[in-house]
This record gives C-alpha cells, structure tokens and sequence, in this order.
C-alpha cells in the first residue's frame, strides 16, 4: 500500500513537472517563431529596399511616368509599417525598438527624398519638348529655331536686295509662328510671358515680307527695301527675343537638372543609410534575439529529451505498477479459484456421500418395508379370528384339524368334528334385515363359546381343548380332540337344544331359530386326511338338513 501510494506520488510529480516544462516550451516555442518570423520580415525589407535602390537608376528623367516607381516606394511603405506593428511582441525584451525607430526614421527620409525628386522631373519634362518619343531639351528646340529665322531673314534680305521676287516658298520655309504660340501654355510664367512677347513679332515680320514681295512683282522695288529696311528693326527685336528665350530655358533646364541630380544624390546617400541600419537590424536580431532563439530551441529540445525521458519513466513505472495489481489480482483469482474448486470438490464429496447415505437409507428402508410386508401377511395370517362373531376363522379351524388330525392319528387318539348350519337363516335376513341376522350369528357364537368353556360340560368333553369356528357364512364348526363320536353326538344335541330355546332379540324383535347340525369323528384308517374327516361332518350336516333340520345327525 506504502509502495503504491509513493509510486502515485512520484508519478504525480513527474507530471506536474512535464506539464510545467511543456508550458514554458510553449512560450519559448511562440518567442523563437515571432524571432524568426521578424528576422523573415526584415530580410524581406532588405530586399525590397534593394529593389528601391535602383530606384534613383531609374530616373533618368524621359517621356514614362513615375508609376513603377511610385509602386515601389508604396511598397517600401509598407514594409516600414509593418514592421513597426510587428515588432512590439518581439521588442519587449530586447534593445530591438531602438534600431527599428532609427530604421523607421531614415526610411521616411529615404522616402520623402524619393518623393521630392516627383516634382523636380515634372519641372524638367516642362521644360522639354516631346520628339519622336524623347523628350527634347526646349533651349536646344529654341536655339534650332533662332537659327532656323536667321538664315530665313537674311534670305529674304538677299532676295529683296537684287530685287528678286520673294514669291519662294516663304509658307514652306518660314518657321510657322504658330509652334511659337504653342509653347504658350508653359506653367512656367516668365516662358509663357516670353512667348507672348516674340509672337507679335513674328506676325509682323512675315506680314512685311509678304507686302516687300508684292512691292517687288509690281516692279517697286524702293518700295520694297523700304519695308525690308523698316522691318530689320523687328527682326533684331525678334533675333533677341528668341535669344533670351532660349538662354532662359537653358538656365532652367540646367538648374533644374542640378537639383535633380542633387537629391537624387541625396536620395542615393539615404538609402545607404537605410541599408545599413537594416544590415545592423539584421545582425542585431540574429545576435541577440535569433541567438536566444536557438538557445531556447536547445532548452526545448533537451527539456523534450527530459520529457520523454520522465513519459518513458512514468510509463515503465505505470506497467510495472498494472503488471503488479494483475499479478496480485491473478493470484487473488487463483487462490480463490482454487478454493472454490477445493470447496466444490468438498461438497460434491459430501454429496456423494449423502447420496451414498440416501441410497442405503432407502435399501434400508425398502427392505424395512419388505420386512413390514411380510410381517403384515404374517400378522394377517396369524390372525385367526373372526371380525364379526369373535370366533376362530376358517383358514385357523383348517390348520387346527390339521394337525390335531396328524397328532390323534400318531397318538391313537379319539377327535371329532361338529358342523352345524343355522336353519332358514335367509328367512331372518329378510324378514328383520342383515343386522338382526348379524345379531343371531353373533347370539349363536356367544352360546356356543360360553357353553364350551364352562366346566361342568358333559365329563368326556374336554372343552378347554374344542375350538369352535366360524366355518363359512353362518356354518360355524367345532373341532373336539380326545372326544369320541358319541360325545361329539351328546354335545351337539345339547347345543341344538339350547339354541332351540333361546330367544334372540333384534330391535324388539324376538327371534326364534333352530340348527341342523353333522357330527363326524376320525377313523382308524389312517389313510383318512383331515378334509376327508370334515367332508364326512359336512356330509351329516347335509343329512341332518335332509331329514328336517332341527336334528343331528353322526
Ligand atoms: P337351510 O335351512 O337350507 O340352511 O336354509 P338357509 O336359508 O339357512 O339356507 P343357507 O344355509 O343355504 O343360507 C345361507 C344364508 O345365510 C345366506 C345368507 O343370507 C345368510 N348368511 C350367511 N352368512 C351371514 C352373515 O354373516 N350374516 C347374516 N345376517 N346372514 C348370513
Ligand atoms: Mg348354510
Ligand atoms: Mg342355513
């Protein structure tokens, strides 16, 4: 039990302890995937400020928009506010926020001098003229066209001189004024004031040389230099303008390209800048955080190794402990297995041996009974009397004959038998019913037993030895050993008389009956059975009945 309870302790311990470890390398877990998903980010920014530094590349200034550019740096944007929303998890613990705020500065600036360089292009395109798909400097446009006036006017001059007609083609070879005017919508305010200047005087230049060219065909040719000379004033003016004009755009173009260059320079110096506060940023996280990282990786791995170590330690130790209950369990079972096969055998052996009990009990018993059976048939036939009269039955009177038969004949002794009938007894059960003719049966038994066994009997009747017996139905016998035939006779005229005058009473009823009666005694012929000796009775008796009932007969 102690054991049990120190192993559930221990193992309880163990997994408070994994558990525990689990959650710290959890945590360590979510840092070192933050670390690397920052350090992702920031490489992911280098990149995309490499990309930006072609940006300046890019701006040689030309007839495209910026709208490449302008992409890129919304991207770089981007990058810059993202990272400042990803690194507050991350920074806490580190000196990472500093780095990024300077990164964060020197983008900005890095932007904002990207930004700048958008209207200074858009100043220069300005200043430029669209040609076959280039964009063409407009002093250069401007000094192409002075040129183009002077040889014209000085053409002219020539022409009107010799005084030939002008009729050549001016409308193919004069520059059209109206491409001076279409510089007008410059947004450059001096340009435009400019151009508003030299147009007029265009205009009237080639009014005056068309008017000297019709003074010419209609041969004034005075006339003709005239206008020619007065217009040299304009033309000058006009020479001068265009001058100033293309000096004008010259300076500007030129400024605005140095300023141009300039923060394009710039530009190109803060995206070093921008570079290396990445490139420190980038050392920084792999230094300190991406480090800690790793280190935390170890931890886990080596806190993993623990863990698995303490699962395999509480897994043997749960085995070990399982294995123990089923063994005990098992034991357990065994030993009570074995007992209630001992306790079953026990009982099955006393089963048997009740069994065992049982049958011989009831051997016993049946024997017991056979035993009863047979002294029951025995009793019954030792029973030898008769239910109603009180006298000896039949079968008795048949063994008693028998052997005082057997016994007078071995001993030469005298034996008679009397057999005596009641007289028209059927009359009596019909005239007063079978109980009166019971109670005259019973009479008759009474007389005969009380006469036999009185004393003063006739001398050689031994009445202690006569047996008197219920013979049939109302037939009843008297065996007499040591009596002769004529003291049988003597004896039964004696009985015929008292039953003669005896009144039997029956439900006051007085009954008168008398008996007929044989006499029968054993002969010297000692062939003669005991039934041969009774026939002979029976055979007087029948006589008797004969010769009128109511009489003896021997
Ligand atoms: P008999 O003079 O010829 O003898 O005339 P009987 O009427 O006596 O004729 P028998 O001896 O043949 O008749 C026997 C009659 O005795 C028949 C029966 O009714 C009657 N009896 C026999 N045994 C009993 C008995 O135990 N009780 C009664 N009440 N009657 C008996
Ligand atoms: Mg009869
Ligand atoms: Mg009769």
């Amino acid at each position: 039990m102690i054991a049990f309870l120190s192993v559930s302790l221990f193992l309880g311990f163990l997994a408070f302890y994994a558990l525990s470890a689990m959650d710290a390398n959890k945590k360590a877990m979510e840092v070192t995937i933050d670390a690397v998903y920052f350090l992702g980010r920031v490489n992911e920014m280098r990149m995309n400020i490499v990309k930006a530094g072609k940006i300046p590349e890019q701006l040689e200034v030309s007839v495209h928009g910026f709208e490449d550019i302008q992409h890129e740096l919304m991207d770089l944007e981007d990058d810059f506010n993202e990272i400042g929303d990803k690194i507050e998890k991350i920074a806490r613990p580190y000196a990472v926020k500093e780095h990024i705020d300077k990164l964060l500065e020197d983008g900005q600036s890095f932007y904002d001098s990207l930004v700048a360089l958008m209207p200074i292009k858009e100043r220069i395109v300005s200043l430029s003229e669209i040609r076959e798909g280039q964009l063409l400097p407009l002093f250069e446009t401007f000094r192409e066209r002075e040129l183009e006036h002077q040889k014209f006017v000085n053409k002219i001059a020539a022409k009107i001189r010799k005084q030939e007609r002008v009729d050549f083609d001016v409308q193919s070879t004069a520059p059209d004024h109206f491409t001076w005017y279409g510089q007008n919508d410059s947004p450059d305010p001096v340009l435009r004031k400019m151009f508003a200047d030299i147009g007029p005087l265009h205009e009237h230049l080639h009014d005056a040389v068309a008017l000297a060219d019709q003074y010419v065909s209609d041969q004034n040719p005075e006339e003709a230099k005239r206008i020619m000379d007065d217009v040299f004033g304009d033309v000058k003016q006009l020479e001068d303008g265009l001058s100033a004009l293309s000096s004008y755009a010259y300076d500007r173009y030129f400024n605005e390209m140095s300023a141009y260059q300039s923060q394009k320079e710039k530009a190109f110096f803060l995206l070093e800048k921008v570079m290396e506060r990445v490139t420190e940023l980038k050392k920084f996280v792999e230094d300190s955080i991406l480090s800690d990282a790793r280190g935390n990786m170890h931890a886990i791995s080596r806190q993993n190794r623990i863990i698995l170590a303490v699962a395999a330690t509480m897994g043997v130790l749960l085995s070990l402990c399982i294995a123990f209950i089923t063994v005990r369990k098992t034991e357990n079972a065994f030993n009570l297995s074995k007992k209630i096969n001992h306790d079953l055998k026990n009982s099955l052996e006393q089963q048997r041996q009740l069994n065992e009990d049982l049958a011989q009990e009831i051997t016993r018993r049946k024997q017991a009974e056979k035993e009863l059976q047979r002294v029951n048939v025995e009793l019954e036939e030792m029973a030898v009397t008769d239910g109603l009269t009180g006298l000896y039955n039949h079968r008795y009177m048949n063994q008693f004959l028998h052997m005082e038969h057997n016994r007078a004949i071995r001993h030469h002794h005298e034996l008679s038998v009397i057999m005596m009938d009641i007289d028209f007894f059927k009359n009596v059960n019909d005239s007063y019913g079978h109980g009166c003719g019971d109670v005259v049966l019973c009479g008759i038994a009474e007389m005969l037993t009380s006469r036999l066994r009185s004393t003063d009997i006739i001398a050689r009747f031994d009445a202690d030895q006569a047996v008197v017996a219920r013979y049939g139905g109302e037939e009843i016998a008297v065996i007499l050993p040591e009596t002769d035939v004529e003291g049988a006779g003597d004896l039964a005229e004696d009985l015929r008389k008292m039953i003669e005058h005896n009144t039997f009473h029956c439900e006051e009823v007085a009954i008168k009956i008398t008996v007929s009666i044989g006499v029968a005694a054993s002969s010297k012929d000692k062939k003669e059975t005991w039934s041969e000796l009774l026939g002979r009775a029976d055979a007087a008796l029948y006589r008797a009945k004969n010769q009128g009932r109511n009489r003896v007969e021997s």
